[in-house]
């Protein structure tokens, strides 16, 4: 039995004539013209002399024809290696330097610049593909039979290397197994009971884990078919709405939608699911979603490194602020920062997972591999939570965000979470600060809602009854808007940069 998962996709689709994907401006593939694709796209790769286990890097814009890409990879047992559109040659170089692919592809008005990099770093060929499907990566896969065999691989063999963020150091590779990919996408489709009846509103990149692996291979495992926008446009979000039946998208979507007059109930009555996730979806917006549309968000949460990890279920109440329970054939468990040993309910801690969908180590970096498992096979994720009585988790914020102020542990979320109740706020992020006599010192950074007159005063008079003295802001700093990464997160780093010196 093979574990490529494009058999495994492969298989499951019962009608190959059905769309599988259709963009904004009407251009479609049935699944059966995307194997036909992705079969020539792979019988290229193979020409370049591509065996298992080599890297295809990938820097292009979202098409359809990007997505065929990856399922070539897979089929000629690639790892696919996605890179954002928004990385420098600068970054592009360390990318390639690291990974060192065996193919390039980038956008055609690239080439130039690329191909000399790339083929200083001992990469063999570098191929384009434009929005559109134009460039040497079709031209040259043009003429080939559309018939390519799978290459049998093992569940350990790797699909795909991602790369992280890198919001904090150094980006690292993480290693994706074909097993890993399989087993999350199995249990995502049973999980939020995706069918072939439903159609994917996709406004992600693609170069991120949401919406390569969460959206396509959950809608591609399900024989269910995407409506393929470039990016994420309100306008366009507006008009293929009404032929979707559920959308994925990070918290800023919402945010965003929520402000246009055309939301409402009507025209969203149609849609079976709204599901959030890649950064932490505030209640209130949560709420504010429930009562302009009726709908209850499923928060989901997970990883580069892990795939999805928890969700609200589909069944059952979808808890504000929470992200739900550990997913089914996934353990999670918090432990103690300190000693490593798990705690009790309603204590934060850090969160640990150990399953089927966790990655299998970062790209040669095998010593800090070992340092992010347990002895006992657990990943342990940077982000810190709790579980409450009835076994919802909460996040409380990333380890590395945690302020130490006067000796005293403050996770930011749990500030943010006080602030952001507060009438004409609309959101905020805490941080810690360099400070003389605490250390760090606790400050929030507030973005007031359009019209509010609330001064710094205001906010710390009305945090004062609610938060132990050593969590109360030595600081309030109102900002336009938060900077954030294409998914949504916010950039903290960034933030400590640009405030450093408020307390010298
Ligand atoms: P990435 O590897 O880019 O997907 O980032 C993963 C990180 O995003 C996690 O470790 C969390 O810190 C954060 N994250 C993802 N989903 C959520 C969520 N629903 N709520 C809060 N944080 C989230």
């Amino acid at each position: 039995m093979s574990h490529n998962l494009f058999s495994i996709i492969r298989d499951r689709i019962s009608d190959p004539g059905r769309t599988f994907i259709r963009t904004s401006d009407g251009r479609s593939y049935t699944f059966r013209q995307a194997w036909d694709l992705s079969a020539r796209i792979a019988r290229t790769l193979s020409s370049k002399g591509l065996v298992i286990g080599d890297r295809v890097a990938v820097q292009v814009e979202k098409s359809p024809e990007a997505i065929i890409l990856y399922l070539a990879c897979l089929r000629a047992g690639a790892a696919y290696l996605p890179l954002n559109t928004a990385y420098t040659l600068a970054e592009l170089e360390y990318f390639i330097d690291d990974a060192r692919p065996l193919i390039v592809i980038c956008a055609p008005e690239k080439l130039n610049a690329i191909e000399p990099l790339a083929a200083r770093h001992g990469v063999f060929s570098t191929m384009t593909l434009g929005v559109d499907g134009e460039g040497t990566l079709l031209d040259e896969s043009e003429s080939a039979e559309p018939h390519y065999d799978p290459v049998f691989v093992e569940p350990s063999d790797l699909a795909a290397i991602l790369y992280t963020s890198g919001t904090t150091g150094r980006s690292k590779g993480a290693m994706l197994t074909h097993a890993n990919l399989a087993s999350n996408a199995r249990t995502l489709v049973e999980y939020w009971q995706f069918s072939e009846r439903d159609v994917l509103l996709h406004a992600l990149p693609i170069f991120h884990t949401h919406g390569l692996f969460v959206a396509t291979n959950v809608v591609l495992l399900a024989s269910a078919q995407m409506r393929f926008l470039p990016k994420f446009d309100l306008s366009l979000i507006r008009k293929e709405l009404p032929s979707a039946t559920v959308m994925m998208g990070v918290p800023t979507f919402y945010t965003r939608l929520l402000k246009e007059d055309w939301l409402n109930r009507d025209n969203t009555d149609h849609m079976r699911l709204f599901i959030s996730g890649s950064a932490p979806l505030l209640a209130e917006t949560h709420r504010r979603w429930t009562e302009m549309t009726g709908h209850h968000i499923i928060e989901r949460y997970g990883m580069t490194e892990t795939n999805m990890i928890t969700s609200n279920p589909y069944d059952g109440e979808r808890v504000p602020g929470s992200v739900g329970f550990p997913l089914p054939g996934i353990n999670v468990r918090i432990t103690d920062l300190d000693i490593g040993k798990p705690v009790s309910t309603n204590t934060p801690g850090m969160i640990e997972v150990k399953g089927p969908n966790v990655f299998k180590g970062y790209w040669r970096m095998p010593e800090k591999t070992q340092t992010e498992f347990r002895r006992d096979g657990y990943f342990v994720t940077g982000d810190i939570g709790y579980v409450d009585e009835d076994g919802y988790i909460f996040i409380s914020g990333r380890s590395k965000d945690l302020v130490i102020t006067g000796g005293f542990n403050v996770y930011p979320k749990e500030i943010e979470s006080v602030i952001d109740e507060i009438d004409g706020v609309e959101e905020s992020a805490v941080v810690g600060l360099p400070h003389s006599d605490f250390g760090e010192a606790v400050t929030a950074i507030v973005v007031p809602r359009d019209g509010s007159t609330l001064t710094e005063t205001d906010i710390l008079n009305r945090l004062d009854p609610l938060l132990a003295k050593y969590k109360l802001p030595k600081r309030i700093v109102f900002a336009q808007d938060l900077p954030r990464n294409t998914m949504g997160k916010v950039l903290k780093a960034e933030i400590r940069a640009e405030h450093q010196n408020l307390y010298k």
